[in-house]
């Protein structure tokens, strides 16, 4: 039933596979049944250079592709008011995805303990909000999401603390900013990551959106070929909170 996939990241993305061509991606995809993707590397991966861009468009063009390609780029917040892509750079691009806790980034503020799920708590609210004040951002990835890399737990150490965390979010000021991104049009990114990084507290999270009527990107955040498959990893999870394609977000065309 999954058949798009916003988050893609290319070779040019250095965190990616360096055998990851657009031409890879296109192909693995239609063979999957997929049917509308987005080539979404790191903004820091153009170097602010328009040629870099345009080279990157041209590589999709000239992958002659039987889906639907869109062309994003992810980006992040660094702080309140402050994202790492420019609104001028921005423009070249079918939508931007922000993500609010890119704290392996140079840049990115860090909540005061990662130790302490009160305060990542406090900090992921504060991002997430940060995110969704954002005027480019079209859709937020990997929220609430922690990342064994950053915080160096046990998958069970981190599963109980992502738990722990999202009790420690004051519901109210949650669901302001759910109301916030449905009146935007903004997409909320469901990721196989959660599976993955066994974050089962995202389930309720899941939910919440889909009672405020906030639509869910759908996003295998893949930087190789085994991670595009990962996407059927959350037909499970889909199937539970009842997902149908009328809650899903796809870039404006
Ligand atoms: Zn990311
Ligand atoms: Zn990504």
């Amino acid at each position: 039933m999954i058949s798009c996939d916003y988050h893609i990241h290319t070779q040019l993305s250095g965190c990616a596979d360096n055998e990851l061509s657009v031409k890879k991606i296109i192909q693995f995809q239609q063979d999957l049944g997929i049917e509308a993707i987005g080539i979404t590397d790191h903004d820091y991966s153009y170097k602010s250079k328009v040629k870099t861009i345009q080279a990157a468009q041209q590589a999709i063009k000239e992958a002659d592709p039987a889906i639907k390609v869109h062309f994003g780029v992810e980006s992040q917040m660094l702080e309140y008011q402050v994202t790492s892509i420019t609104i001028r750079l921005a423009s070249y691009f079918d939508y931007v995805l922000m993500a609010p806790n890119h704290y392996h980034l140079r840049g990115v503020a860090q909540p005061r303990s990662f130790r302490d799920p009160r305060r990542v708590a406090l900090h992921e609210i504060y991002m997430f909000e940060a995110a969704i004040a954002c005027p480019m951002t079209d859709a937020v990835v990997h929220p609430f999401l922690l990342s064994p890399n950053v915080f160096q737990f046990s998958d069970e150490e981190l599963s109980a603390f992502g738990q722990e965390m999202m009790r420690n979010i004051e519901q109210k000021r949650l669901i302001y900013q759910l109301d916030l991104a449905s009146q935007r049009g903004l997409g909320i990114e469901i990721s196989p990551k959660m599976v993955r990084y066994n974050q089962l507290h995202l389930v309720e999270f899941y939910k919440l959106c889909l009672e405020r009527d906030v639509k869910l990107l759908i996003g295998s955040d893949a930087h190789n070929l085994k991670q595009l498959e990962e996407l059927s990893l959350l037909a499970p999870i889909l199937e539970e909170l009842g997902v149908t394609e009328e809650h899903l977000w796809h870039p404006k065309e």
